[in-house]
């Protein structure tokens, strides 16, 4: 066995772990090469021990969630990689929907239905668990996570457990304060309104349908690859279709003809052939308009 191998099998998880998974089982963009060891943690202890073991041995920790804003490098992720999709547990009490970090957030609109609350609906069908959502401050349909967040509770830089209040100068378009931190989030805790399950279900299926529509699940993508400038005065996408780049492409990777903020794998594109397209289409967006894209997509893992 490896040494991580051998690291992991001497502390006491409940959950398992798999040597050298290839993340392109764990991405939308079914992309990246293996991780050295994936964990999936069944309980926030075991999140603790695997981060202490991390530090201790001087293992790079990454936290994955649907993997669904990620373009992972054909090398695959170094050390440890923490799957937390299989943390999914969640309660509801006095107005407030608390779910761990791994619930997927339609499976959160979903008990908001059943149970006659509003809360998550807006996010149906949008693939990601609570906590990259939390973590990208996620938006659609005019609302975003930032609308309806109470609390977090995180493992903070000394691994300890903390509850973070919202504060709502901390947020705004796609950025949270958990960015650029070293926390993980588990659990957060959300504001609710009591609504009849038929008006939930109705904004649910909408929303599908809306996304079904624009070609969202036609081909392996991670949604929008560049963020919205306002400033720009037009959405990426129509910035990138105006100078003519739909249909773009690398290898068996293309800038979608459907959506040209959308960039596909038309299936075995590699990662390298994902992010020399983003590049190329950065660049020739920036010279034709002199606006320079933003990704939105986070680039992880070895790119040496
Ligand atoms: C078809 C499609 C449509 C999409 N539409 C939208 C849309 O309408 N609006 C939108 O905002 N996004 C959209 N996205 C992008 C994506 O769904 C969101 O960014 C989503 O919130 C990512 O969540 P995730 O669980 O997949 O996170 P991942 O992609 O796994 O991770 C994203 C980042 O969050 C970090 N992270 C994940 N979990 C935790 C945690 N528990 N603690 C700390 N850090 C964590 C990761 O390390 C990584 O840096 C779309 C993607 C797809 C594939």
């Amino acid at each position: 066995m490896s040494k991580i191998g051998d690291l992991l099998s001497k502390i006491n998880l409940s959950g398992t772990w798999r040597l050298d998974e290839p993340l392109a089982s764990h991405t939308t963009f079914q992309i990246g090469g293996p991780a050295d060891a994936m964990v999936f943690p069944r309980c926030l202890e075991d999140v603790r021990a695997i981060r202490h073991l991390a530090r201790s041995e001087g293992l790079p920790l990454f936290l994955l969630g649907k993997g669904a804003n990620l373009l992972v490098a054909d090398r695959g992720i170094r050390g440890l990689v923490v799957n937390l999709t299989t943390l999914a547990e969640w309660s509801f009490e006095k107005g407030l929907f608390r779910a761990q970090a791994g619930l997927e957030v339609s499976t959160a609109a979903e008990i908001g239905q059943k149970g006659g609350f509003s809360c998550l609906e807006f996010l149906n069908a949008m693939p990601s668990t609570v906590g990259g959502a939390v973590f990208m401050n996620a938006r659609c349909y005019g609302a975003e996570i930032a609308d309806v967040l109470d609390s977090v509770l995180i493992l903070d830089e000394n691994n300890n457990e903390q509850i973070v209040p919202f504060l709502k100068d901390q947020w705004s378009y796609k950025v949270s304060p958990f960015q650029n931190q070293d926390q993980v989030i588990l659990e957060a805790c959300f504001r609710t309104v009591p609504a009849a399950s038929e008006e939930i279900a109705r904004v649910m299926k909408a929303n599908a349908d809306d996304r079904q529509s624009k070609g969202h699940f036609r081909l392996p993508c991670a949604g929008s690859v560049f963020k919205n400038n306002h400033d720009f005065g037009a959405p990426s996408g129509v910035l990138i279709d105006r100078v003519g780049l739909k249909g773009l492409r690398r290898g068996q990777a293309f800038v979608s003809d459907w959506h040209a903020n959308i960039i596909v794998n038309q299936g075995g594109a590699t990662a390298d052939d994902l992010r020399a397209l983003i590049l190329e289409v950065k660049d020739r967006v920036a010279q034709a308009t002199g606006f320079v894209l933003e990704e939105e997509v986070i680039y992880a893992g070895d790119w040496t």
